[in-house]
This record gives C-alpha cells, structure tokens and sequence, in this order.
C-alpha cells in the first residue's frame, strides 16, 4: 500500500504547518499518494480523512497552529474506537501514518500499532514542553521560546521605567526546560524550575544588595510546574518592599509565526520519516540528539521522563549566586 496518512494529536504547535507542506510535497515525490486526517485521533474514528494535494497547503507554511486541526481523545483510549479507526484506514488503503504529537499521542500510536500488521507508524515529536525523552528537540520549541523572548524583552521595557518585578510564568507542564532557557535568554534575574532545587534566602541577600547598588526592577521567570508564581510575586512585596507585578504567559506561548528553525525542522523530521516509513519500520519515533536524526521505539520515548542537559542545569544552578 503506497498510500501515506498524517495526523495532529495533543497541543498544537507552530511548525505543524510547515510539516504538513513537506508531507505531502515529499511523499508525492516518493510515488505515494498523502491523506490528511482531520481533527487527530478524533478524526481518524470518524473517518475525517482525505486526499491532500498542493493546494491544500499553499500558504500555510507561515502560519502557527495546524490546518488540519488537532485533538484530545478520550475515545481513543478504548479498543472498539481503535477498531474503528483502523477499519477506515484499512478502507482507504492506507499502509503509512505519520503522527505529530507528544508522549501521549506516542503512546495511543502504539495502541494502534499493536492491533495491526499492515500499517507501519512514524512519529515526529512536537510539543512546546520539549519533555519527550530520547529527543533534545521537539517541534514548535523555537517559535515558543522566541515567543516567551519578544514578551519578556517588552515587559523589560514597562519593569525598568516603573521599577517593578515582574514574574513571568512559563508554560513546560512539568519539564522547566522553557523557563530556563527564556530565563537564561532574556536575561532574567531570577529562574525557578522543578529540576533545580532554589533558595530564596540567597536570592533575597544578593537582590537587596543590587538594590543598595540602584537596580530598581527584577525579572522572575517560572515554570507553571512550580505552581508558586503568586507566592514569588508576595515575596518580592513582603521581602524586598517591591511592587510586584504578575504576567502568566498562557498560550500566546504555543502560537506564532514559526521560526524558520521550527520549519525547517519539520522539513527534516518528515522527511526522516517518511524515509524510516519506505525502508519498512513499522513503529518508530523520529529524533533529533547530537545535531542529526535518528530512530527510536516508542518505548524509548513515551514511557520515561525527560531530562534537562546537564550543560543547561549548570547555568541554572548560578541563578540565586549573584
Ligand atoms: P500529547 O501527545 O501532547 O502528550 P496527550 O497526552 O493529551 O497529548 O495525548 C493525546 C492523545 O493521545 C489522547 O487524547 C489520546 O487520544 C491518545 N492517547 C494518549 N495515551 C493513550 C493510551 N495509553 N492509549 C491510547 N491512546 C492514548
């Protein structure tokens, strides 16, 4: 079967639509015919799938989110909706699925995967968290973290004229991997994430002594993991008699123009699997370590956690020293 299908599972991300551009431009040059499942997992058990072409992606490419929809499925979860789900790729010949997603939506392709032989798989890590393990990189990183510095670099602006902190909070689920690079990025004062234990203490004796020197505004950048972005903004008030005012990020964080980092990766990552797809892997993750590709099970990815580089720790941990 040459017929090839893509899907959007979980959060969307920017760098979806570029991938969508290169799925079907590369598999047509492959000798295959590509299928857009609409809407996620959702849509492949409600058959929301058809033929895609040039025009379907014409324009796209410069647009954040994903034209083809995405979801959260809880249906998925059972057998009889999987069952169906194959029965209408079955329907439609299709022998290929190429799903952007997260751990979970890993974790539901190898559900799927299980139930059948005659339809290989192929992931590409996409999420703004980067908290897959087995990939340094995830699809839609770039375009969030820039997002999260062209925020923190005009709330600087507002900070520094009204000498006020700001705390800002960072999306990340439990992984502070966006926090500490924005932080490290944007020149932060501060940065706490959950992988780095902190003392608010040390922070508070070098912050007065800054402010003795005449620093009159600080920037705090948190990991919503941390769940205390209120409880920083009191500190600031009780500790360093500083107004302090709160800024939750949200999602903006998962919009945006997408970086041309974030195309082109999603260029490489669907290449590489439509690559893994033809050379007959039959359920694979494509990632990205060390600056090239490579291939890995699923349960290599989807059932662990993931870690910071202990390169990137190294710098967090000298927030709060001086
Ligand atoms: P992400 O892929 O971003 O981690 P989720 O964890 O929400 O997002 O998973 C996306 C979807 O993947 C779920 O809504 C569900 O349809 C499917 N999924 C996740 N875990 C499983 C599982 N154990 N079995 C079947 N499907 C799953």
């Amino acid at each position: 079967m040459k017929n090839i299908a893509i899907l959007c599972s979980g959060g969307d991300v920017s760098g979806m639509n570029a991938a969508l551009k290169r799925f079907v431009e590369y598999s047509k040059l492959k000798g295959m015919l590509p299928y857009f499942v609409y809407n996620g997992y959702e849509g492949l058990i409600d058959n929301k799938i058809k033929k895609a072409d040039y025009c379907d992606v014409a324009g796209i490419i410069s647009r954040g989110g994903t034209s083809i929809g995405t979801s959260r499925s809880s249906r998925f979860m059972e057998e009889t909706f999987r069952e169906q789900a194959l029965k209408n790729l079955h329907a439609l010949n299709i022998g290929y699925l190429v799903v952007l997603g997260g751990d979970g939506s890993f974790r539901g392709m190898q559900k799927l995967s299980d139930m059948c032989d005659d339809i290989s798989f192929s992931g590409i890590p996409s999420t703004i968290d980067n908290d897959i393990a087995g990939t340094e990189y995830a699809l839609g990183v770039d375009t969030a973290l820039n997002v999260i510095k062209f925020s923190i670099d005009a709330i600087r602006d507002t900070a520094s004229s009204f000498g006020r902190a700001f705390v800002i909070e960072t999306m990340g689920r439990e992984c502070g991997y966006l926090a500490l690079v924005a932080a490290l990025t944007s020149g932060a004062e501060m940065c706490l994430i959950p992988e780095l234990p902190y003392d608010l203490g040390s922070y508070k004796k070098n912050f007065l002594k800054q402010m003795d020197d005449g620093r009159e505004y600080f920037i705090s950048v948190v990991s919503e993991a941390l769940n205390n972005t209120e409880e920083i903004a009191t500190w600031y008030k009780s500790e360093l008699g500083m107004e302090a005012r709160i800024m939750v990020l949200g999602h903006i964080q998962r919009g945006g123009n997408p970086t041309v980092h974030d195309r082109l990766m999603a260029f490489h990552f669907v290449t590489h699997a439509i690559d893994t797809l033809l050379e007959g892997k039959k359920s694979t993750v494509i990632c990205y370590n060390d600056g090239g590709f490579d291939i890995k099970k699923i349960e290599e990815v989807s059932f662990r956690g993931s870690k910071i580089s202990e390169e990137l720790l190294s710098l967090g941990r000298e927030y709060g020293s001086h």
